[in-house]
């Protein structure tokens, strides 16, 4: 791999584009790079073929493009600046969670890779961000957890918030409200059927949330502990404490 130009900002926000819609769903097609982008079809399709003729890309027949080693090297580059900006912006100026997204934004073109660096040692060197997304190295390298959707959590089932998308300030503010945040643990309490109302236990509350939210957030498996899920007030299943952790959701 050749030293490269460094690259501008549009060009910057396409590579990352395309990297969240590949690790969703293998490949990036044009239309959804441009639904992520908010551009027209017309201009993905010219940036995606100079991005290929620069090597930062591979088209993949009928599917769209996916990124070339290089090309995944500069978006992690990337998404490790945004991530550690959102950590920097939350952890030591005070910024609330749901608005560190957009300055993040900006500010993930600007800085210098020195600034990056510093912010992270002055962190301890986090390794996830406020929203709980894995902070890539600054070797590109990324670790994503094992997780599944928070309305997939099996009734009585306590689970370990892991992550929410970043993109959506007043969900944001709502989750934070209920605080159902990185690292809260979460009950599924009951949940009505027909795509009915969720009702969760977070500490001594419990809110009802719906189904689209709980589909958002993304929690873990608890770190496996039997004395934890004994403990849990007695009001769990007396199943839950021997539950293997790949058991499968509920049937729905
Ligand atoms: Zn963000």
């Amino acid at each position: 791999m050749h030293a490269r130009p460094a690259l501008t900002g549009p060009v910057e926000d396409y590579l990352k584009a395309i990297y969240e819609l590949e690790s969703r769903f293998g490949a990036a097609a044009t239309s959804d790079v441009a639904h992520a982008l908010d551009v027209a079809p017309a201009s993905v399709t010219g940036m995606v073929r100079r991005l290929a003729t620069q090597g930062y890309l591979d088209h993949v027949p009928y599917r769209g493009v996916q990124l070339t080693p290089c090309g995944r090297q500069a978006a992690l580059r990337t998404i490790r600046r945004h991530r550690i900006l959102e950590s920097y912006l939350t952890g030591v100026l005070g910024y609330p969670w749901d608005r560190v997204h957009d300055e993040a934004e900006r500010l993930e073109h600007a800085a210098s890779d020195d600034l990056i660096e510093r912010m992270a040692a002055a962190l301890g060197h986090p390794t996830a961000d406020p929203h709980g997304a894995p902070i890539p190295t600054a070797d590109g390298l990324i670790e994503e957890q094992p997780h599944r959707t928070l309305a997939e959590l099996p009734v009585g089932e306590t689970a370990r918030m892991l992550r929410v998308s970043d993109k959506n300030p007043s969900l944001l503010r709502y989750l934070a409200e209920i605080a159902l945040q990185p690292g809260a643990e979460v009950t599924m309490v009951a949940r009505a059927p027909f795509d009915g109302p969720i009702t969760l236990r977070i500490g001594n509350s419990e809110p009802v949330v719906g189904p689209n939210l709980a589909a958002q957030v993304l929690v873990a498996a608890m770190p496996s502990s039997g004395l934890r899920s004994a403990d849990a007030s007695g009001s769990l299943p007396s199943t839950a404490a021997s539950k293997p952790k790949s058991r499968k959701p509920t049937a729905r």
